[in-house]
């Protein structure tokens, strides 16, 4: 190494990588100088040029391969990618205790114009005064006079986030400029929560947040496919089904090839997946623009028949079988987090933490035997075991 600068970075490698423009005057931190390190090992740089799609009736264009942020912990990362032409960000204010909105902050600084950010009211905020505390909260955090799409969290049907109040305030905080446009999440009950986007004859919700990947159901796709049709912009979520690694499934890796499955439905504006480091963001923003193949489907088949023995998709359906009411979709969710490639203690704690007390993994003790089902087979009782563990 010839010229290292203050953190041990070679900044004449990061530059010839194709890491260059705002970025690079950024500060580096050791674990960013790390990434850089691998990145210059590699030749010929993989920034490829970006495709971007309509998000339904926004009429904003955004890259197919936006920005999840949730993991990120240095805003550089998302500065490279912004360099390279992803304009659409995905936070939180739950995410790494509050932090992640004042990364993402300081990555737009000086380029606010050209990047979208999406953040979310808190998943037990459905009042006029808890909307706009915590609209008025990320405004302050991310360091900017408006958000792009405002986002009720975590809808698990068609019921109490869209109570007429909700929508009311929303619709105060668009008039008064706070907010453009206005979108849903969720991660259980998604055809419910899609055809009533779809359906809703005010046609209030613009866009939707959804966990869709190769192992939905397909009555996902249908729904995602009407509410499209109807309008709403739809961005995909745990395209990767829990982002485990794999080894020896070739070249393109599972997460590109899932994310590739993701992409080929046209009525999937962008997926979001969560990308730590330059490694990450490298490798899947090297999709766009690129063809699902037969070789993608197999390698997905044998990603799935991997993880299989320990991968719940959240569907819920076993959930009728427990006769104490536990979560068990969300607990497993919230296990993934802990224990897939999210490795995020924090947000594990927080997502489990967010369930009411009687509907948490420590009910779920005085069972002789476990009446819920997993239609995949999975053992529920030792999950839930192992989320007591490791939640508690
Ligand atoms: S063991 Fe737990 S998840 Fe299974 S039925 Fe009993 S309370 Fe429900
Ligand atoms: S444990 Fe099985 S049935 Fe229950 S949510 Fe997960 S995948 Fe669905």
């Amino acid at each position: 190494m010839k010229t290292t600068d203050r953190k041990g970075m070679n900044r004449r490698a990061f530059l010839k990588n194709g890491v260059a423009g705002t970025a690079a005057a950024m500060i580096a931190t050791p674990a960013l100088a790390e990434s850089l390190m691998q990145m210059a090992k590699s030749e010929p740089p993989e920034f490829p040029a970006p495709v971007y799609r309509t998000l339904g009736r926004t009429g904003l264009k955004i890259s197919t391969v936006s920005f999840g942020a949730m993991l990120t912990p240095e805003p550089e990362v998302l500065r490279v990618a912004f360099d390279h032409g992803v304009n659409y960000v995905n936070t939180s204010r739950k995410y790494m205790g509050g932090k992640n909105e004042i990364t993402v902050g300081a990555a737009v600084k000086g380029i606010r114009d050209k990047v979208y950010i999406a953040t979310k009211v808190l998943s037990e905020s459905r009042t006029k005064a808890d909307i706009i505390r915590d609209v008025e909260t990320s405004l302050k955090t991310l360091g900017t006079d408006y958000i792009d799409v405002i986002q009720v969290h975590d809808l698990t049907g068609v019921t109490s986030a869209l109570l007429a109040e909700t929508k009311e305030t929303l619709a105060l905080l668009k008039k008064q400029g706070k907010v453009r446009f206005c979108g849903v999440t969720t991660h259980l009950n998604e055809v419910a929560v899609l055809n009533y986007l779809a359906d809703d004859p005010d046609q209030f919700f613009d866009t939707c947040l959804v966990k869709y990947n190769f192992t939905s159901d397909k009555r996902v796709g249908t729904a995602i496919s009407r509410a499209a049709k109807a309008g709403i912009g739809i961005i995909a979520m745990k395209t990767q089904v829990g982002g485990y690694d794999i080894a020896g499934l070739g070249k393109i890796t599972q997460h590109q090839a899932a994310l590739k499955w993701v992409l080929q439905n046209p009525d999937v504006t962008a997926a979001i997946p969560g990308m730590k480091d330059l490694t990450q963001l490298k490798e899947d923003i090297a999709v766009m623009g690129m063809s699902f193949t037969y070789a993608d489907l197999r390698r997905l088949d044998r990603y799935a028949e991997a993880i299989a023995p320990f991968y719940c998709n959240f569907c819920g359906a076993c959930e009728v079988g427990c006769p104490h009411g536990v979560e068990i979709s969300t607990i497993n969710r919230s296990l993934m987090y802990a224990e897939g490639g999210y490795r995020d203690i924090h947000l594990a704690r927080t997502t489990y933490n967010e369930l009411p007390q009687q509907t948490m993994a420590s009910v779920c003790t005085g069972c002789q035997e476990c009446t819920a089902r997993c239609v995949n087979g999975l053992d529920i009782a030792a999950k839930m075991d192992r989320a007591r563990k490791v939640l508690s």
